[in-house]
């Protein structure tokens, strides 16, 4: 290599971080770019297009309604919301009118659902106010934050990092995303939970400790936001135990039912 080349070539390695910082990403992709193997980016289908909606992030607040905070033992007083992630391609699609096949995970014997609200953003930034948070919002979906109850919490006792007791393969079935503009403004709607036919969880949204927008807007304290990331926004109290064989329903008002069978 002339000592031209390796100039030039240092040079191009550090546009692409400098670039790669500005974007905001580990390493921004370009046309360009070469790897020696594919990942594949995930998506959830939009209601009524063509376009798919591509996944960036997924969040999920704690304890958002007051009556699980108190199943799961906590003060339900307006204490600063809590955050977690599950990875990306924890994403399992479940499309209306059928009932999907839902692997029963390794490491639980006791797995719980956890049906909730799901807000996908088109837009993000740092610090956003209330007022403007939802102007972010693409759209909703319905979906379900399965969890390894468990290990949650064992490992919680333990005082060890409880990931494993959400963070894993299938751990987020979703519906397919409405555009917000198509839907009104999400206020009292009720959101349920059956297995099996009967009721498990019952709640209206407004029962919600932390609204979407304060979600948003608490969440951007924390991270940088981006289009790209979905918000699951916490579960209402009773949530239990499914077992293979079970089939678990979600409704949610404004979006159609979400059904998965445990395997
Ligand atoms: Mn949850």
């Amino acid at each position: 290599m002339t000592s031209l080349s390796r100039r030039t070539s240092i040079k191009i390695g550090l546009a692409a971080i400098t670039t790669a910082a500005t974007a905001g990403a580990a390493q921004a992709q370009t046309a360009s770019t070469k790897t020696p193997f594919k990942v594949d980016q995930v998506f959830i289908p939009i209601a009524g297009s063509q376009e798919m909606f591509p996944v960036r992030r997924i969040y999920c607040i704690g304890r958002n309604y007051a009556a699980h905070a108190r199943e799961m033992g906590s003060d339900p007083s307006r204490e600063p919301p809590f955050f977690f992630q599950k990875p990306t391609d924890a994403i399992q699609y479940v499309a209306p009118g059928k009932v999907v096949d839902h692997p029963y995970p390794s490491l639980t014997k006791n797995y719980h659902y956890e049906v909730e609200l799901v807000a996908a953003l088109k837009s993000g930034g740092k610090n956003i106010s209330i007022e403007k948070a939802l102007d972010h919002v693409y759209g909703y979906a319905l979906g379900l934050d399965m969890t390894r109850r468990d290990l949650q919490r064992a490992l919680g006792d333990q005082k060890k990092p409880w990931e494993i007791g959400k963070s894993f393969d299938h751990s987020a079935p979703v519906g397919p995303l409405y555009q917000a503009a198509a839907l009104k403004n999400f206020s009292r709607e009720n959101i349920s939970l059956s297995v099996n036919g009967v009721v498990k969880q019952q709640a209206t949204l407004d029962q919600m400790i932390w609204s979407v927008a304060e979600q948003i807007s608490k969440l951007s304290e924390a991270n940088e936001l981006f289009a790209g990331d979905i918000i699951y926004s916490g579960t209402p109290e009773n949530v239990g135990p499914v077992v293979k064989g079970d089939v678990i329903l979600c409704k949610l008002d404004q979006l159609p039912d979400l059904s998965i069978k445990i395997v």
